[in-house]
């Protein structure tokens, strides 16, 4: 849940990806609890799936760590990829770090191996 925004949403909404998602009340790969039904949606942000990577991949991710969105997949990441990009970049004035920078599931659980957090950082 996101109180307050720190970081506006991309202007660039209208050319996500999943617009084209026929999200039903029983089919939502992106707030799943099914763990094929997650990674069929981040496959599917980037181009893991068919070859097209969301044209907003990065807007969104940074739209969601600078708001800490804790749950569902944004720019292509899970919560715990999101949780170690935090860890790597630390917010800067509640802001993202200008030095952040996407990265692959693979990459973050390498960079910050073993899950992650301290309880403080989660509590953000
Ligand atoms: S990167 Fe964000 S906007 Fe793009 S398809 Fe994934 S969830 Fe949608």
């Amino acid at each position: 849940l996101v109180l307050r925004l720190r970081d506006t949403p991309p202007s660039n909404w209208d050319s996500a990806k999943c617009k084209l998602v026929a999200i039903t009340k029983n089919y939502d790969p992106f707030y799943s609890d099914d763990p094929e039904e997650t990674q069929e949606a981040i496959d599917f942000c980037n181009g893991d799936a068919d070859g097209v990577v969301c044209p907003i991949r990065q807007e969104c991710l940074r739209f969601a760590l600078s708001n800490n969105c804790k749950d569902g997949i944004w720019g292509g990441t899970s919560e715990i990829t999101r949780k170690a990009i935090r860890v790597a970049y630390p917010p800067d004035n509640e802001m993202m770090n200008e030095n952040w920078t996407w990265m692959s599931e693979e990459s973050a659980r390498a960079l910050v191996p073993g899950g992650l957090l301290t309880q403080e950082e989660d509590d953000e």
